[in-house]
C-alpha cells in the first residue's frame, strides 16, 4: 500500500509530499521546508516510516529546504538534480533515474524552464506526478530569474508532462489559493498559459508581461539551498528546547516521558489541570503538583512562576495537551505534556500522593 500525505507551509505556500511503501516502511519526502522539519519528522515517526531520501524539485527561491536538517536528524540522504549546481547532495539526479522506496519508485524527468535544474517526479504507475514549479494549478512557475526560460518551460510541459496519461494527478510545489491537486487532462484543457491551443510564442508573450514582484526570501533562500539547506553562520531557527528529552508530536505538542518526569520532579513544576475532585480522587496526584483546572488556566496562568519548566498532567493526557497550548499562548516557553496522564502514570506503578491503593 502506498502512504501519501500532502503537507503545507503557510509562510511560503509550499507543498511538501510524503510518499511511503507500507510493507517496507521506506519513505521519501519531496520539497521539505526548513521550518517544518519538526512537524515532518513527527509525522514520519507516527506513521512508522523510515525516511530514505529527501528530493528537491529545484533550487527554491522562496523557502529554505529542510533536506540538510532532516539528514542530521533522521539520517536521510539528499537527492537534487545534477543540473542544479548544489553542494552537499548524496545523489545528483539525471533524467531517467529512479528513486526507489520499498517496492515503489519515482522516475526523474528533467523539466527545465523555471530553473535549469527543475525535475518532475513521476510515480511508477503514472497515476501521480510532482511537478515542482513547472506546472502549477491553472498556472506555471515564473521564468524571470534563476536561469528562467519560458521556451524551455513550454517544451518541458508539452513533451514531458502533458504526455503522461490524462488521468495522471499533478501535484505542484505551491498554490497560493489553497488548491491542492489537478490532472493532466484538466491542465491540457484549462491551463490559461499552457493549455488549449496556446503555442510556444503565446506562452513566451504571456510570461514576458507578468510583471511579478521580486521574491522576498530569494537572497537568503537561494544561497542556503545551494548548500542543501545547511545553515550558514546565522543562528539556526529550528533549535529544539533541551531542558528535557522531549518528543514533538504531529499534533504540535511537546511531550516528556513519565520515567524522565519521575526522576526529575525537582527540576520542573507539575501542573495538574483536572477538577479538584479528581485531584483528590482515587487516581491520586503527582507529589508537589499544583492544581489549576483547565477551565481556569487561561485566567490564572499569570499566577504561575516562570522559574522552572512546566509539565502538564491530567487523567489521560488530552486536557493537559490543550493546557500546554494555553500556557504557550500565555508566554511560557518551556512546557510539555505528560502523555497518558495519571492513568499511564499509575499503570506504570509510579509514585502518587493520595488516591486509592
Ligand atoms: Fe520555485
Amino acid at each position: 500500500m502506498l502512504v501519501f500525505r500532502q503537507l503545507f507551509d503557510p509562510t511560503s505556500s509550499t507543498y511538501t509530499y510524503l510518499l511511503g511503501d507500507r510493507a517496507s516502511a521506506e519513505a521519501v519526502l519531496i520539497d521539505p521546508v526548513f521550518e517544518q522539519v519538526r512537524r515532518d519528522a513527527a509525522l514520519i515517526a507516527e506513521l512508522g516510516l523510515r525516511l530514505l531520501w529527501t528530493l528537491e524539485t529545484h533550487v527554491h527561491a522562496d523557502h529554505v529546504t529542510g533536506a540538510w536538517l532532516l539528514k542530521n536528524r533522521l539520517g536521510s540522504q539528499i537527492a537534487v538534480s545534477a543540473a542544479a549546481g548544489v553542494t552537499g547532495a548524496d545523489w545528483l539526479l539525471q533524467d531517467g533515474d529512479r528513486v526507489r522506496f520499498g517496492k515503489r519508485s519515482l522516475e526523474v524527468r528533467s523539466t527545465p524552464g523555471h530553473t535549469n535544474g527543475c525535475i518532475t517526479y513521476v510515480l511508477d504507475d503514472e497515476t501521480m506526478a510532482f511537478t515542482g514549479d513547472c506546472v502549477l494549478i491553472r498556472g506555471s512557475g515564473r521564468t524571470d530569474f534563476q536561469q528562467g526560460d519560458a521556451r524551455a518551460l513550454y517544451r518541458s510541459v508539452r513533451s514531458r508532462i502533458f504526455s503522461l496519461p490524462e488521468t495522471c494527478l499533478l501535484y505542484p510545489a505551491h498554490d497560493y489559493r489553497g488548491l491542492t491537486v489537478t490532472s493532466v487532462a484538466e491542465e491540457k484543457q484549462h491551463n490559461p498559459r499552457l493549455g488549449g491551443e496556446a503555442g510556444e510564442a503565446d506562452y513566451v508573450g504571456y510570461m514576458k508581461n507578468l510583471d511579478l514582484p521580486h521574491p522576498k526570501k530569494i537572497d537568503e533562500a537561494v544561497p542556503a539551498n545551494l548548500r542543501c539547506g545547511q545553515p550558514g553562520n546565522e543562528a539556526s531557527s529550528a533549535l529544539d528546547p533541551d531542558w528535557a528529552p522531549l518528543r514533538f508530536t504531529f499534533g504540535g505538542v511537546w511531550e516528556v516521558e513519565p520515567h524522565w518526569l519521575e526522576e526529575n520532579l525537582g527540576a520542573v513544576r507539575v501542573l495538574d489541570v483536572r477538577e479538584p475532585e479528581e485531584f483528590s480522587g482515587p487516581l491520586g496526584h503527582i507529589r508537589g503538583a499544583v492544581l489549576v483546572p483547565l477551565g481556569e488556566l487561561a485566567q490564572r496562568a499569570k499566577e504561575l512562576p516562570k522559574d522552572k519548566p512546566i509539565v502538564a498532567v491530567c487523567r489521560a493526557g488530552s486536557r493537559s495537551a490543550h493546557a500546554t497550548a494555553i500556557l504557550q499562548k500565555a508566554g511560557f516557553t518551556d512546557v510539555a505534556n505528560l502523555p497518558g496522564g495519571m492513568l499511564r502514570w499509575r499503570g506504570e506503578g509510579r509514585g502518587v500522593e493520595g488516591g486509592a491503593l
